[in-house]
């Protein structure tokens, strides 16, 4: 017997003990000290493999139970262990108990586990954040010097100085907007005020209020078809603007010269899809999975070049999973990339 049991344990026991007595009183009959009749003894040692097994199931029964008791207090951190059933014997215990705290201590390697990431991440976006706002004020900080150190005595220098400075202020504040847009949705304040509309309206005036940036780095902006049929959507306008101005604006950024930004809408039964497909740099498959991470760049250099903040896909994501839809990217580096989500139809026609 390789692992015997808490029950089998108290019948060997008391097995060897009653066979024990049975054989001394044996003895006795033989060398003539007990004159009892053989079936006596036979009783005897039944009664008492009887007793001791009653006796040792009760002490053992509540010694395990204790111990027991104990172990499922830590594991499953209960104030009242009187909430633990009381133990049958004839169940395996031990072999319970053995379970219980192997899947506790998996579940608790899972959860120190998760805190370890998350702790990571929180440690790479501070350090992220802080190397953000760090730049920006280093060259405002570098700007004032250089006037106070003189600069200011040539007019242009310092007209050129302060606009470089108000440009930093500027970035700060657009980095701080996003930081705060980000916090408000991860602590779920982000609040949606949804509204029936046209999604092709919204696109033109998107495509309109983006024009000037547009054309100053030569990247064309237009619906992929001519006559596109309209729907209308049910979703937070404002925000939707916004995720459409930040995936406009990534693929002017990311375009060639006399690029195209084409897009288009196609129905879905209950939602609509609405997909933005640039012929820009195109982007590496192994960064996809990562793109919509809080300071996620593929190249950092060629993102604060252009202004990026590194936050606007992280803000896209977060608005649309707020209205409970789904955004993803298809893209071949060189060819282009193309942004799709989707917004709930509305019943509702304007
Ligand atoms: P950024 O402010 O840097 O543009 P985003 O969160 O908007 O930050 O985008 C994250 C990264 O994804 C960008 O730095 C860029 O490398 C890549 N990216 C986003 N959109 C495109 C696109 N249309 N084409 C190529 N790369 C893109």
């Amino acid at each position: 017997m390789k692992n015997p049991t808490p029950k089998q344990i108290i019948v060997i026991t008391s097995a060897i003990l009653s066979v024990g007595m049975l054989l001394s009183l044996i003895l006795l009959k033989i060398t003539g000290q007990l004159t009892t009749d053989y079936i006596w003894l036979f009783v005897l040692a039944i009664l008492l493999f009887v007793f001791s097994y009653l006796i040792f199931s009760y002490f053992i029964e509540k010694y395990i139970y204790r111990k027991i008791k104990l172990i499922y207090k830590y594991i499953n951190e209960l104030k009242q262990t009187d909430s633990i059933k009381p133990l049958r014997l004839q169940n395996d215990v031990v072999k319970n108990v053995e379970l219980e705290v192997s899947k506790w201590a998996m579940s608790k390697r899972k959860e120190i586990k998760q805190l370890k990431e998350t702790e990571k991440l929180r440690r790479e976006f501070l350090g992220n954040v802080s190397h953000e706002l760090k730049t920006p004020i280093f060259s405002i900080q570098g700007y004032i010097e250089s006037l106070i150190d003189g600069g200011r005595k040539d007019k242009e220098i310092t007209k050129k100085f302060l606009n470089k400075a108000l440009e930093n202020t500027n970035r700060l504040s657009l980095i701080v907007d996003d930081l705060e847009m980000i916090s408000r949705s991860e602590s779920g304040k982000l609040e949606l005020v949804p509204e029936h509309f046209s999604i092709n309206k919204l696109l033109q005036e998107v495509m309109d209020s983006m024009e000037m940036k547009a054309t100053d780095c030569s990247v064309f902006l237009s619906f992929k078809e001519e006559n596109p049929t309209d729907f209308v959507v049910y979703a937070d306008r404002d925000r939707i603007a916004q995720v459409l101005i930040n995936l406009f604006s990534n693929s002017i950024k990311y375009n060639n010269k006399y690029g195209k930004t084409l897009v288009a809408c196609y129905d879905m039964e209950e939602n609509v899809l609405i997909e933005l497909s640039d012929k820009g740099i195109g982007i590496e498959e192994k960064h996809i999975p990562r793109l919509f991470e809080r300071f996620y760049r593929v190249d950092k250099t060629r993102s604060r070049n252009k202004g990026g903040t590194g936050l606007g896909l992280a803000i896209v994501k977060h608005i649309i999973e707020a209205h409970h839809q789904t955004i993803n990217v298809r893209s071949k580096i060189g060819v282009g990339s193309t942004f799709g989500f989707t917004l709930k139809k509305s019943n509702i026609s304007i």
